[in-house]
């Protein structure tokens, strides 16, 4: 099996004892060699992971545990101001021994769709990529605020609401609206 020894995220496991019970704790520092997260919120390129790992001899293979800690930045959904969240996530995850990934690829059919999400040791590897990028998504608020009472832009010049006077309006600044601006019932943006 090829392993990708420049990856940061391979860690060798060859110190533990493969005896069931015994573990081993490790604190990492891993810089991530592209951005980790999602689209509005991420750990960026080059950044660093805090990680504590604790790795366990399991009778399929090694079991980890650990806690991933990191800064990710971003922007505000609502007023695109930046955005800093601190990440302080759990995580675990079974890597299994390489002898049982032969068996399945050998009884592989097309719909075992279940297998793919068992993990393996390379060797003495452990890929720490798919938890580590888990956790980090799980812990990322999916609609980032720079406040919870952000009001975000006016839709008529893009400027923040924070910022703006309370009798901000557009109106009347449109000829094409000005006429409607007296209407009653009628209320602006
Ligand atoms: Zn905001
Ligand atoms: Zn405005």
């Amino acid at each position: 099996m090829k392993i990708n020894t420049n990856s940061p995220f391979f860690f060798n496991a060859h110190d533990l004892p493969r005896r069931a019970g015994e573990f081993r704790e490790y604190s990492l520092t891993i810089t991530l060699p592209e951005a980790m997260g999602i689209p509005m919120l991420s750990v960026p390129k080059n950044e660093n992971l805090a990680v504590e790992l604790r790795i366990t001899s399991v009778d399929e293979g090694i079991f980890v545990s650990g806690q991933v800690s990191a800064r990710a930045h971003g922007e505000c959904t609502r007023c695109l101001d930046p955005v800093e969240f601190e990440i302080d996530q759990m995580f675990n995850q079974l890597y299994e021994y390489e002898e049982k990934a032969e068996r399945i690829k050998k009884n592989a059919k097309p719909d075992d769709e279940e297998d793919e999400e068992i993990l393996f040791l390379t060797g003495d590897f452990i890929n720490l990529e798919i938890p580590l990028r888990d956790a980090i998504v799980l812990a990322l608020p999916s609609n980032p605020l720079c406040d919870e009472e952000c009001a975000g832009l006016c839709s008529g010049c893009g400027e923040k609401w924070a910022i703006l006077p309370a009798d901000h309006s557009h109106q009347g600044t449109d000829p094409r609206w000005s006429g409607l601006a007296n209407w009653p019932g009628l209320t602006r943006e």
